[in-house]
C-alpha cells in the first residue's frame, strides 16, 4: 500500500496493483523512497529543503506526464513540477506527495531554416545554447547555464540578451501543454490564446508544459561582453556613473552590476581571488568589434582590480555567472527582490551599505538594467506585468551552514526592507525565496491589473488548484 499526500493535507492509499499499473504504463522511472536514484531525484538547487516525496515520476514523454496527472488528479494528490529544479522557494519538491519529474525530458529541436528551436521543458539553458549556438542562433534564457527553461520562461525570463530581443516569454511561439484533466492542449496566439497569455508570465498554474516553441535570432558565436570587477569600496562610484551610462547605451546592450566575494575559481582573474568585488558586466547583442567599442566605458569606472573582456563565445558568457551558483544542492538560498523605475542616490546608498554588511561571503547583491525590448510589450500583452521598471534587484542571500538560516535570512529581509521605499513595491517572482507569510498578497500585487485574468483562466484550466505548488493564483472555486 502506497501512503501518499493529497492536496487537503490527509493521505491516500494506494493499492499495489494500481501502483503498478502506473508503473508498467510509464516509459520514465517511478521512484519511491528507498528505491535506487530516489535520493539523487529528489535533490534540487536550493539545499533549504530536503525534501522526501512519496513518489517521484521521472516521466520520458508527453504520454507520461498525462498518465501522472490523471493519476494525481484521481486522487486528489499533492503535487510538484520539477522542470530545471531551481525554484528558491523550493517549489518543485515536496514532502509525502507526488513530483512530476521533467529532467529527463531534455531534446533540443533546432529548425535553423525557420529560426525556431523546439525545446522539451526539462531541458536547462546550457542545452538549449548548445543546439542553437550550432547555428549561432539564441533564443533569451538566464545568466547561469544550469536553470532550467520551463520555470524562467513561465515566470518571464531575464537574461543577457533582454534589452535587444526580450524576456525569455517574450519569445515564446508556443506550448504544449498537460492540463489539470490530463488532456494536452497547444497554446499560441491563435489556438488557446488566453492559456498562451497566462503561460508567459503566469508561472506553473496552469498545467504541465512538455515542450516550448521559441524564436530564435543571429547571436554569436562570439559576443562583446565585460566583465571589470572594482574593489567593493567603489560601489557607490561606480553605480552612480553606471545608471548615467545604462540611460545611453544602446538596446543591443545588457548590463548589470553584482556586489560580491569572489572565489578561487579559475575562471576567475587570481588577483580578485577572495577580494569583496562589485562587478560590472556588459554584453551586446551584435558585431562584437562594435560592441567593444559601446562597452568601454564599463571598464573605465575607476582601476579594476580584474577584468574578463573581449568577444567571448556566447555560451561562455551563458555560463559565466555559473561559479557562483554551484549546483550541488549544497548551497542554501533564500532570495528577494525589487524593481526600480530609477536608482536614486538614496537607493545606491542602501544597495552599496548591504553589499559591504552581507551576513555571508557567498551573497551576491545584484542589479539588472532592463529596457529596450522588454518595455516595448504592453504590460497587458503578457501575464508577466512589470514592463516599465528600468531595474530589477536581487538580495541573493547563499550559506552553507543550516544552523545560521534565521540569521541570512534575516539579513536579506532587512536589506529588502531598507530598499523598498525606493522601488516600486514588486518583486520578480522567479527570484522568490520561501516565504511562510504574505505570499499571497505578494503574488497578487504583482500581477497587478493582470491579477484577475489570471484567476479567470485559473478557474478554466485548474479550477482545483491542483497545480499549487509555484507562485500560486487560485481560482474563484478552490
Ligand atoms: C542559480 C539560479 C540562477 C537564476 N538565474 C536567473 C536568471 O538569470 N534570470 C531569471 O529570470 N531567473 C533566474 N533564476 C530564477 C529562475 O527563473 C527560477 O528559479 C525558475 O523557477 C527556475 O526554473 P526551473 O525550471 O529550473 O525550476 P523548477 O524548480 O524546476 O520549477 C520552478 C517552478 O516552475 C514551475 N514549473 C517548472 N517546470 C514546469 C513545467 N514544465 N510546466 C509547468 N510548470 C513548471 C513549477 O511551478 C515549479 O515549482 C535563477 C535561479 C537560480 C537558482
Amino acid at each position: 500500500m502506497l501512503k501518499i499526500a493529497t492536496m487537503s493535507g490527509s493521505l491516500a492509499f494506494i493499492d499495489e496493483p494500481e501502483f503498478d499499473e502506473l508503473r508498467m504504463k510509464l516509459r520514465g522511472q517511478l521512484y519511491r523512497s528507498g528505491d535506487h536514484g530516489y535520493d539523487e531525484a529528489r535533490v534540487i538547487f536550493n539545499g533549504m529543503f530536503d525534501r522526501r516525496p512519496a513518489l517521484i515520476a521521472r516521466c520520458r514523454g508527453a504520454a507520461d506526464v498525462m498518465d501522472v496527472v490523471q493519476f494525481a488528479r484521481r486522487h486528489q494528490l499533492l503535487m510538484a513540477v520539477r522542470g530545471g529544479g531551481h525554484s528558491v522557494a523550493g517549489n518543485s519538491m515536496c514532502d509525502d506527495g507526488l513530483v512530476i519529474d521533467l529532467s529527463q525530458m531534455n531534446s533540443v529541436i533546432v529548425d535553423r531554416k525557420r529560426r525556431i528551436a523546439c525545446v522539451q521543458a526539462g531541458a536547462t539553458w546550457a542545452d538549449v545554447d548548445r543546439e542553437t549556438q550550432a547555428f549561432s542562433l539564441a533564443t533569451p534564457g538566464g545568466i547561469v547555464s544550469h536553470t532550467g527553461v520551463s520555470g524562467l520562461t513561465l515566470g518571464g525570463g531575464i537574461g543577457w540578451l533582454r534589452n535587444k530581443y526580450g524576456l525569455s516569454c517574450d519569445n515564446l511561439i508556443s506550448a504544449e501543454v498537460v492540463t489539470a484533466d490530463g488532456a494536452v492542449l497547444t497554446a499560441s496566439s491563435n489556438e488557446n490564446a488566453d492559456l498562451f497569455w497566462a503561460l508567459r508570465g503566469g508561472g506553473g498554474n496552469f498545467g504541465v508544459v512538455t515542450s516550448f516553441e521559441f524564436t530564435l535570432h543571429p547571436v554569436g558565436p562570439a559576443v562583446a561582453a565585460v566583465f571589470s570587477m572594482y574593489p567593493m569600496a567603489s560601489t557607490r562610484n561606480v553605480l552612480k556613473q553606471w545608471r548615467e551610462w545604462v540611460k545611453i547605451a544602446p538596446e543591443e546592450v545588457t548590463s548589470e552590476v553584482a556586489a560580491w566575494t569572489a572565489p578561487a575559481a579559475r575562471s576567475l582573474p587570481p588577483s580578485i581571488h577572495e577580494k569583496d568585488v562589485v562587478i560590472v558586466s556588459g554584453v551586446y547583442a551584435g558585431n562584437p568589434e562594435e560592441g567593444m567599442q559601446v562597452l568601454q566605458p564599463l571598464r573605465e569606472f575607476g582601476e579594476p582590480l580584474g577584468e574578463i573582456a573581449g568577444a567571448i563565445p556566447y555560451r561562455i558568457v551563458q555560463s559565466a555567472f555559473d561559479p557562483f551558483f554551484p549546483n550541488t544542492g549544497e548551497l542554501i538560498s533564500y532570495w528577494k527582490s525589487l524593481f526600480l523605475e530609477d536608482l536614486r542616490d538614496e537607493a545606491i546608498e542602501v544597495f552599496a551599505g548591504c553589499a559591504e554588511n552581507r551576513s555571508s561571503h557567498s551573497t551576491m547583491v545584484l542589479v539588472m538594467h532592463i529596457g529596450g525590448a522588454v518595455g516595448r510589450v504592453r504590460p497587458d500583452e503578457t501575464a508577466y506585468p512589470i514592463r516599465n521598471a528600468s531595474f530589477v534587484t536581487n538580495f541573493m542571500g547563499s550559506w552553507r551552514n543550516a544552523a545560521e538560516t534565521p540569521r541570512h535570512i534575516a539579513w536579506v529581509r532587512e536589506a529588502w526592507n531598507r530598499l523598498l521605499p525606493f522601488s516600486t513595491g514588486a518583486g520578480y517572482l522567479n527570484f522568490l525565496g520561501h516565504e511562510e507569510r504574505d505570499v499571497e498578497r505578494l503574488v497578487r500585487s504583482t500581477f497587478g491589473s493582470n491579477y484577475n485574468r489570471l484567476v479567470e483562466i485559473k478557474a478554466k484550466y485548474d479550477p482545483a488548484n491542483l497545480f499549487r505548488l509555484n507562485q500560486n493564483i487560485k481560482s474563484t472555486q478552490s
